[in-house]
């Protein structure tokens, strides 16, 4: 058999270039709380995302969690189980009951016009994920917060990078949380950086990731630890440099998938809407009618030494942990999703000829060879 063949490949800039970056901290003996290289990746953040305000995190949950203190969120927290564990349990972990609004059908995110009928008078935000770097309704969503005065926070974790129709979405919301996991189009090892509209925020967030401290002798909030250290930034500065080349190589291996399997019987594929610069993150495919399910074409290419993965699934409301406590009968669309979407292999560095061999596999799918 060949060798195996992972559902993700973290990228990494050539190791001169990292140690020539972190040699700077043998002389400084600087290794965190906001240092140079700390501070310097905020500027090119801020560059590179088009928006006015961001702070660092040591990963994304820690941001999305920073961005809900910030905001003094109270009761219900709108939101989508058709995600990663992290979007449920930041808002639980806060005290807040999560409210499952269904997704839609054609891309997987929250269902604007479904929104309004789960505000009651303790809702008090929306946290809507761009899952897969689809972009979310964001017009419609934030008709629905003016209207009724509630904060956005976007789960961004997928969409870094990304734009619409020149529009970078780290302008989106109140707040967009983007995660640099070492699974991610852009990776600083663990991170994450909260974008945020109102300035005046900076202070506050940036005492939130430090115990609340804000000044020598004064402490205003109850803050947890959440600083990203500088070795990961400075991992963060070096793989910046490469990230644009990083999405390129994806977009040849996306549309090579796209090459094989478009128009294919019975299997569904997720198409970048016009206008969106995409980062080609990740590339899921619903099988619907397909002469395999979901799960026989998973243990199909397991035995072939590739990992796909059942992204997402199960539902967050679905989770062990939480259950008896949320219906998931309540996001039939979400449940319907949930049980058919697989997310094939994608990284920079995949070989098109793995790509043509690993659809090869799914067209001409047989459980009995
Ligand atoms: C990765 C991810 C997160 C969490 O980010 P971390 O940096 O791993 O903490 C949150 N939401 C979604 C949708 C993610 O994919």
């Amino acid at each position: 058999m060949d060798n195996q063949i992972a559902v993700t490949q973290s990228s990494m800039p050539p190791i001169e270039e990292y140690m020539e970056e972190i040699k700077d901290l043998w002389d400084s003996h600087w290794l965190t709380n906001a240092g140079v290289k700390h501070n310097s990746l905020e500027e090119e953040l801020k560059k590179y995302l088009d928006t006015s305000n961001v702070t660092l995190f040591t990963n994304g949950h820690s941001a999305l969690e920073g961005a809900i203190q910030a905001f003094e969120l109270k009761g219900e927290v709108i939101t989508t189980p058709f995600t990663f564990a992290s979007t449920t349990h930041a808002i639980v972990r806060n005290n807040l009951k999560p409210v499952f609004c269904d997704i839609q059908l054609d891309d997987y995110t929250v269902d604007s016009s479904k929104i309004e009928d789960l505000i009651t008078d303790k809702t008090s935000a929306i946290i809507p994920v761009h899952v897969y770097g689809n972009i979310c309704n964001f017009k419609e969503i934030e008709k629905i917060a003016k209207k009724h005065d509630l904060k956005v926070i976007y789960d961004a974790a997928h969409a870094f990078g990304i734009a619409v129709n020149g529009l970078n979405v780290a302008n989106l919301g109140d707040a967009s949380m983007f995660s640099f996991h070492a699974t991610k189009v852009f990776n600083t090892i663990e991170g994450g950086a909260l974008c945020f509209k109102d300035v005046n925020l900076k202070e506050k967030l940036d005492s939130i990731k430090n115990f609340g401290i804000t000044g020598p002798e004064s402490v205003s909030y109850v803050g947890g630890n959440a600083k990203m250290n500088e070795f990961q930034a400075a991992m963060g500065i070096c793989n910046l440099r490469y990230v644009n080349a990083e999405i390129s190589k994806r977009k040849q291996v996306f549309e090579r998938y796209m090459e094989n399997l478009e128009g294919v019987d019975g299997i569904k594929l997720n198409i970048p809407k016009s206008g969106v610069k995409s980062n080609y993150s990740y590339f899921p495919m619903l099988f619907e009618d397909y002469k395999l399910n979901r799960d026989e074409i998973s243990e199909l290419l397991k035995r072939n030494g590739i990992n796909a993965r059942k992204y997402f699934y199960p539902l967050t409301n679905n989770f062990e942990c939480y259950q008896g406590v949320f219906d998931v009968e309540k996001t039939p669309v979400a449940k319907y999703i949930a049980e058919r979407v697989l997310t094939l292999p994608l990284y920079a560095d995949l070989d098109l000829n793995d790509v043509d061999r690993i659809c090869e596999i799914i067209i001409s799918g047989s459980l009995n060879e």
